[in-house]
């Protein structure tokens, strides 16, 4: 059996999920929209849904919007905003190590005219707030960083983001899709005015995602894709019931083993990390060591090729670069924007644990991993010998 060490490309469905999915394939198949007692019947269950996902980030029901899929909720964010907010400004912020449902959103927007700056980030891949503050312009609608990066795992420092953006009265979004349940999400605490989720990085189903929209932003939003009335006019079709079922038991389990799971998962990946990085050397952890996420691993493995050790190393399922751009032999943009050392950069691969993972695992998957990298250096010409 291969061991899966890829949490943060997609994740295993929890079998609770999965259970409280099943009924609405077939006994509860009807359209909510439908005003008969087998309609109402699902359209109840929906909007609890969206209480059980509203809560699990602090947030009310009807600041939730179902969509399918974090890069969708991504989409409708930065180009929902832009256009609600067009007429006040053409100026946008992100950042550089952005997921590409937030970059290609924001380069479809240059297109029509907007101008976008991307933020630079440190050596950790976090973004200096001085970079913030010196971008931002007069005619600046929208903020768009993400909470955790999906590559590196860093935190990025969004409070302090929309402090500086509120005195200008700009708009804030965060991608939060690799930070929901491995941290505490409150939309109050952190102050934002959209914020996106998503369902299979839950350990909930795919094809999923949510997208918080601030009350006060919400009565002036701009569909994306029209046709009906639901989602409160600002998504259009029928809903993914068994999806947003799915998703809502997610976001259940978080709220209730937050903390326990993330106790396991950081266990496991010191142990993977610190295994690795004793019995190896020449191993360096890319992205921040303390302000990143505790699921996530990205290491250079120095004096080899990334794909070259996933070949080697085949039981162990884990990604090169990110794993959303794997066909392309290019590095990846974050470690580069990062300036991960050349001699590093093409042998980073990212390691992600999560809810089923066993300390058995780890350890067997640093022994395949160590048996590997051995074999490689010793025919790589880049080793001193
Ligand atoms: C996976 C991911 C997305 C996209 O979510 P999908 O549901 O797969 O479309 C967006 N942003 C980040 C940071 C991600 O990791």
């Amino acid at each position: 059996m291969p061991i899966y060490l890829d949490y943060s490309a997609t994740t295993p469905m929890d079998p609770e999920v999965f259970e409280a999915m099943k009924p609405y394939f077939m006994e509860k198949f009807a359209n909510p929209s439908s005003i008969h007692s087998l309609g109402r019947e699902v359209r109840d269950d929906i909007e609890e849904a969206r209480e059980i996902v509203a809560k699990s980030i602090g947030a009310e029901a009807h600041e939730i919007i179902f969509t399918a899929s974090g890069t969708a909720s991504d989409n409708m964010a930065i180009r929902g905003t832009a256009e609600m907010l067009k007429h006040k400004g053409k100026h946008i912020i992100t950042s550089c190590v952005e997921h590409k449902a937030v970059l290609e959103s924001c380069r479809v927007l240059e297109e029509q005219g907007f101008e976008v700056t991307y933020l630079p980030v440190d050596s950790d891949g976090i973004t200096p707030l001085e970079a913030v503050k010196n971008a931002i312009k007069k005619d600046t609608i929208l903020i768009s960083v993400m909470l955790v990066n999906n590559e590196i795992g860093t935190i990025q420092p969004i409070r302090e983001i929309v402090e500086l953006a509120k005195e200008k009265g700009i708009v804030v979004h965060t991608d939060a899709v690799q930070a929901m349940g491995k941290m505490k999400i409150d939309v109050a605490e952190l102050g934002v005015d959209l914020l996106t989720i998503s369902g299979h990085k839950l350990c909930g189903p795919k094809g999923i995602g949510a997208l918080f929209i601030e009350d006060n932003l919400k009565a002036d939003f701009k569909p994306l894709v029209v046709g009906g009335a639901q989602e409160f006019g600002l998504r259009a079709g029928t809903e993914s019931v068994p999806n947003i079922i799915g998703m809502a038991k997610s976001c259940e389990i978080i709220m209730r083993d937050l903390e326990q799971e993330r106790v396991h998962i950081r266990k496991l990946r010191d142990l993977f990390e610190s295994r690795l990085i004793n019995e190896l050397g020449d191993v360096n952890i890319n992205g921040h060591k303390d302000q990143r996420v505790c699921s996530v691993s990205n290491l250079a493995f120095r004096y080899i090729e990334a794909e070259a050790l996933m070949i080697y190393a085949e039981e162990v399922c884990c990604s090169t670069g990110s794993a959303c751009s794997s066909e392309s032999v290019d590095a990846s943009h974050v470690l580069y924007a990062i300036g991960v050392d050349p001699v590093d950069l093409h042998g980073a691969i990212r390691f992600s644990f999560g809810r089923f993972n066993t300390e058995e695992e780890v350890n067997k998957a640093v022994d395949i991993i160590k048996d590997s990298v051995l074999k490689l250096r010793a025919m790589s010409p880049l080793v001193n010998k």
